[in-house]
């Protein structure tokens, strides 16, 4: 059988999340050199609108459905993949580097007794189809690069903006149902209510534009000034720990060395110091703004653009600015 390029198709509320379209964008570069076919793995149910937005992007698609595999355990995808993996052994297996990826990957890997790669950065095929991978160690303070020296498969998650989506990706995926039976019995994890926070916005490892506060914006009412930003440029909101830690906003939104490591295509960063536990969470960003009344804040080393002055001032005016201009 040839061996194919898998990719993990993520999916919520029916819609396709963005890794999975820059992961199979990716995919297909890789396809081009080593003439290999490009899978969307598809599991869950009522998937029509997520099959049919992944048809361009793929040869095939191997649609798995059944209501124990929505929403997302690791007991149900674990029982419904491995079985497929074992069957058709691909060369390449991928996934976002999201909590669905980083929990369901090490547990197939560890069944499948292969390698697997975490939080890649950057990956390529070698002339031998073996894929090298660049991932951050301690933190992001040195990056290893990798080549995986067996297929079975090879095996990795991959962070946010690595690869850009296509805009013409060319494909026509042919759609492979696959009969999945799960025995309720055998399941030990059952999600039983999902709960949403209130206004919920894109987590801020998965967004395109983070904007972030610091011990600068000076109280927990100020945060309304960067929801109004992060509003105009449908951004997420990021913070530090020391905002955290004084309780004014959740440890979910931390970036950082004990917070979360994001991608994003945009950061900005209004009084953040720049400390290196905040840095590290930041070093795969594309370009940082940053504004800060200190001129000698370290923040502005690692800044493509900085601004030397007071938040309260500049974000209501770039908030205004930005909206006159998004609106023309
Ligand atoms: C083991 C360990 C793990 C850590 N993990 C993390 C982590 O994951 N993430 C993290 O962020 N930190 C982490 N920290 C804490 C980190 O070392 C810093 O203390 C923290 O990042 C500082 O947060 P800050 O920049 O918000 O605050 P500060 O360092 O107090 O900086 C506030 C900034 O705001 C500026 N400012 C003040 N007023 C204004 C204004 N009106 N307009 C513009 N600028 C203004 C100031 O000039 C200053 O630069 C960790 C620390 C340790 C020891």
């Amino acid at each position: 059988m040839a061996k194919e390029i898998w990719v993990l198709a993520e999916h919520q509320e029916g819609k396709v999340k963005g890794i999975t379209f820059e992961l199979l964008s990716g995919s297909i570069e890789f396809s081009k050199q080593t003439g290999q076919k490009v899978a969307a793995i598809l599991l869950g149910s009522g998937l029509e609108e997520a099959t049919k937005s992944l048809i361009p992007f793929a040869d095939k698609i191997y649609l798995l459905e059944n209501p124990l595999l929505s929403p997302y355990t690791s007991d149900a995808y674990e029982s419904a993949l491995l079985p497929l993996l074992k069957e058709h052994e691909p060369s390449i297996f991928l996934g976002g580097a999201t909590s669905t990826g980083k929990d369901l990957f090490p547990r197939l890997a560890m069944h499948l007794e292969t390698g697997y790669a975490p939080d890649c950065t950057e990956l390529s095929v070698n002339e031998e189809g073996r894929l090298t991978i660049k991932r951050p160690l301690f933190g992001g303070k040195v990056f290893a690069e990798m080549v995986f020296s067996e297929a079975r498969p090879q095996m990795a998650t991959v962070r946010n903006h690595t690869f850009l989506i296509r805009e013409n990706p060319g494909r026509s995926a042919e759609v492979l149902p696959i009969p999945t039976r799960l025995d309720p019995s055998s399941l030990k994890k059952r999600v039983i209510h999902l709960e949403k926070s209130p206004g919920a916005r894109l987590d801020i490892t998965e967004a395109d534009i983070v904007v972030a506060a610091g011990r600068g914006i000076k109280g927990p009412e100020n945060f309304k000034l960067i929801e109004d930003l992060a509003e105009v440029l449908n951004a997420s909101v990021g913070t530090t720990r020391a905002v955290v830690d004084e309780g004014w906003r959740d440890l979910k939104d931390q970036i950082g060395k004990s917070g979360k490591n994001i991608s994003a295509r945009l950061y900005m960063a209004f009084g953040i110091s720049g400390a290196i536990h905040h840095i590290l969470g930041i070093g795969t960003c594309k370009t940082i703004v940053a504004v800060d009344t200190d001129p000698n804040a370290l923040i502005f080393n690692y800044a493509d653009y900085g601004i030397v002055g007071d938040l309260f001032k500049i974000v209501p005016a770039l908030t205004e600015e930005l909206k006159r201009v998004l609106a023309s």
